[in-house]
């Protein structure tokens, strides 16, 4: 959720656990020195400013933080210095396991969706698909301490003002009930709860559905559901519409990506557009404008008005194609297939978060202090990985976690101690000893899931260790020797 250009970072790189960078070296600034005094200084004319007028004292002083957290301005001033690609954003965030999490979540909460379809005309797949998004249907919701995040922002830095708006209406939050004061946690920016709004976007948009008198987005799923739903309406959402589909362009079209330019289906269909599977665009979308994330060469999409819906959440057009195609999948409960019909235009896709925390536990097996196994790619992850390749010759040393890095490093590294899987957590750092776990160890060509000690040895042939990759529910793959039994 953002209604500002701050708080898609704050969604992306704490909800949802992504990071903008896709180089190692994303320059992320020093946590600067910040003056207390000044900091409380500011907090008192806060106090009495028009700004906190609906604001009691009591409630102020409760919360009011005893010093500042420069953590969030070195996130405020965060400029990471590439852009991800299309397709290393949408492999991470729509992939089979948030599809399978999306399909029980859908049956874990049918009778609450019909409800909320019924009220707000906003299709369950669809509300399933931001929260899904979002906050991973209520799994990450960050954990910054909401009142010192923007008791900070207001009163260091850019956007001072804009941040003494929301930390006002966050202790309004407080001061009304809705939520209890331990659970105002979020992300740096103040985006929180289960549909991570932003304070301002909770005090008009949040409902309370269950009816016990509290808009609790953070501990109540069926609130959170409603308030998402109430959001798409308010924005314009038109019950019955598809959000668009993916087409199929003819040959010699020449477009440039317009989602806002929209035009009649009978427009399109004469420009010569199909669907991606070659048959005609229906006629269930009153307008449309075309997507072309990745240009001519990649998947090509025709929009609609609840695509619009989707954006404003987070005012990001590959953010909102996630939640529409999340949706899809889940609308059609299949999780076996993620890509669209249309490649993107790479030799070189994203990643899944299983293979990112294969990518990691191996990184782990050779040595590098990546800290935790998490299937996020932040700046650790990267910088590990530049570091790897740098020191065996891959290039480009870029920091990417991409599918030829995967099979590079999955198929070169194991664990020290093979037989329980224990990463080092040591900073060894150390390329000559990776090389030689690198040259133990070599996964069979013939079974992605086995590992032999030779690295053409048979699967059967006597004399060899043989080693099956285990992923356990943790999602930290272990290596278990096949010869005993497990
Ligand atoms: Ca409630």
């Amino acid at each position: 959720m953002r209604l500002t250009p701050l708080s898609t970072l704050s969604l992306l790189s704490m909800a949802v656990g992504l990071s903008f960078a896709s180089t190692a070296q994303a320059a992320r600034p020093e946590a600067p020195n910040l003056s207390n005094s000044e900091f409380q200084q500011c907090l008192d004319r806060l106090q009495n400013s028009s700004k906190f007028s609906g604001v009691n004292n009591s409630t102020f002083n409760n919360y009011r933080p005893s010093q500042p957290d420069p953590s969030v301005i070195q996130s405020l001033n965060y400029q990471p210095e590439f852009q991800k690609d299309v397709w290393d954003y949408l492999s991470v965030l729509v992939d089979k396991e948030r599809v399978e999490d999306g399909i029980q979540a859908k049956r874990q909460w049918r009778d609450t969706l019909r409800q909320i379809e019924s009220r707000y005309g906003v299709k369950a797949e669809h509300v399933l698909g931001v929260w899904g998004v979002e906050s991973n249907f209520g799994q990450t919701l960050g954990k910054k301490p909401l009142f010192e995040s923007l008791a900070t922002l207001s009163c260091f830095d850019r956007r001072q003002s804009y941040f003494q708006g929301e930390y006002a209406n966050a202790l309004k939050i407080v001061q009304n009930g809705d939520i209890a004061p331990n659970d105002m946690t979020g992300s740096w920016a103040g985006a929180f709860g289960q549909t991570q709004f932003m304070p301002s976007t909770f005090l008009e948009l949040a409902v309370d559905f269950d009816g016990d008198g509290r808009r609790d987005l953070v501990n109540n799923v069926p609130d959170a559901l409603a308030s998402t739903a109430n959001f798409l309406d308010k924005r314009g959402y038109r019950t019955g519409e598809p959000w668009g589909y993916e087409v199929k362009l003819p040959n010699g079209f020449w477009a440039a990506s317009n989602r806002k330019d929209k035009k009649s289906i009978s427009h399109w269909r004469n420009q010569g557009l199909t669907l991606a599977n070659g048959s005609t665009l229906p006629s269930d979308l009153s307008s449309a404008g075309l997507l072309l994330p990745a240009g001519m060469e990649g998947p090509a999409f025709l929009v609609g008005k609840n695509f619009d819906t989707f954006y404003s959440y987070n005012a990001s057009e590959n953010y909102a194609l996630a939640i529409a195609h999340l949706s899809d999948l889940i609308t059609r409960e299949d999780s076996s297939k993620t890509d669209f019909v249309t490649a993107w235009p790479t030799d070189d896709p994203g990643i899944s978060r299983q293979q990112a925390k294969d990518i990691q536990q191996a990184l782990l097996n050779a040595g590098y202090d990546i800290g935790g196994v998490d299937g996020i790619i932040g700046d650790n992850t990267r910088t590990a990985i530049q570091q790897y390749q740098s020191s065996r010759g891959i290039f480009p040393a870029d920091g990417r976690a991409g599918q030829k890095f995967h099979r590079a490093i999955v198929g070169n590294t194991a664990p020290s101690n093979p037989q329980f899987g224990q990463p080092s957590n040591g900073q060894p750092l150390n390329p000559a000893s990776a090389d030689r776990m690198g040259q133990l160890i070599q996964q069979q060509t013939s079974n992605p899931n086995t590992y032999s000690t030779q690295p053409s040895a048979q699967p059967s042939s006597a004399g060899n260790t043989r080693y099956r990759r285990i992923t356990g529910a943790d999602g930290v793959v272990k290596l278990v020797r096949i010869d005993e039994g497990s």
